[in-house]
């Protein structure tokens, strides 16, 4: 086992309207979300991924100066780069999807080199599901553990790639909404029933502001969503989560139930810090200290010594 995570994603131009702000053509993508996550952790890793000409060397740099490996990130002469945009309700918890443009994506075939495709941690984040399977027939052996998120736009049109796809991992992270689209089921928990009945072993249900849920054979975990003051913008959240829940996963190799709950509370800690700007703003000014002190708040939030009368 090693400790290198490989994140499959995204790279994108963003453009979001939330009622307070609106920003076009900024850094997206759920590749650069999670890296960025990941990259707290401090650990060997790398993106694939593909753009167009027209992404700008300053977005792949800071990845770089992440110490990202971004030698498997494809620059396709003469395309552009996926692009999305979505505008948010006065809660911000509803959100609607202008546009996606596929562009570079639509007929990129992923190329791993042979330094990551021994990575023991696979992120095959959100992106085509025929992507995420070409990364997975390139691994060279089984990594200790794959973990999936996608998006509704993959399940309303690849539903079939991506049933496939959901059948070889580990952990499959979607948000409740997610979950009803992808079983057919309102309720979330008889949702998670339906995908542990396909196989999957881990299913980590994200519930935005009200926290996230693991579920494991007949074991849960809840972890709450930081209480704040103010949300800016929810874009990537579940993507930073993605990145910073395989990144503390992958820092400290220990892959029990257990230790997932850790990584959990993690990977809701950091998604708290990418809502409070627009974009990935956020995080790219996060510090480890930053991200340990709210850590600790969570804890101090839900553990109790209660006397039992
Ligand atoms: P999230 O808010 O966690 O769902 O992630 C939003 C990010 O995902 C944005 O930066 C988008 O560029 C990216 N995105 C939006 N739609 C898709 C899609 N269909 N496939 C992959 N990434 C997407």
């Amino acid at each position: 086992m090693n400790n290198k995570v490989l994140t499959v994603g995204t790279l994108a131009f963003d453009t979001i309207e939330t009622p307070f702000t609106k920003a076009e053509r900024i850094m997206g993508g759920a590749a650069n979300y999670s890296a960025l996550a990941t990259a707290v952790f401090d650990i060997e890793q790398a993106v694939v991924s593909v753009v167009g000409e027209d992404y700008p060397s300053s977005f792949l740099e800071v990845l770089t100066e992440r110490e990202v490996d971004i030698s498997q990130v494809e620059i396709v002469k003469g395309a552009q780069t996926f692009f999305w945009s979505g505008r948010y309700a006065t809660n911000m918890n509803e959100r609607v999807t202008l546009e996606t443009q596929e562009n570079a994506l639509r007929n990129y075939i992923p190329k791993l080199s042979s330094d990551f495709a021994g990575a023991s941690f696979i992120l095959l984040g959100n992106l085509h599901p025929k992507v995420q399977l070409q990364v997975l027939e390139q691994l060279c052996e089984r990594p200790q553990l794959i973990v999936l998120d996608t998006m509704n736009y993959w399940i309303e049109n690849t539903p079939e790639l991506l049933d496939e796809a959901i059948r070889k991992i580990d952990i499959l992270t979607v948000s409740d909404e997610e979950a009803r689209a992808l079983t057919g089921e309102t309720n979330f928990l008889k949702a998670v029933e339906k995908l542990q009945a396909k196989g999957v072993n881990y299913i980590i249900i994200k519930k935005g502001e009200h926290g996230s849920m693991l579920f494991h054979e007949d074991k849960s975990f809840f972890t709450p969503a930081l209480p704040l003051a103010e949300v800016c913008d929810p874009t990537g959240a579940g993507d930073t989560f993605a990145g910073g829940f395989i990144g503390y996963m992958a820092k400290t190799g220990d892959i029990s139930f257990e230790n997932m709950k850790n990584a959990l509370a993690y990977a809701s800690t950091l998604a708290s810090f990418c809502v409070e700007k627009i974009g990935t703003e956020r995080l790219l000014t996060l510090t480890k200290e930053e991200v340990l002190r709210r850590l600790f708040y969570l804890k101090e939030l839900t553990q109790f010594d209660i006397n039992i009368v």
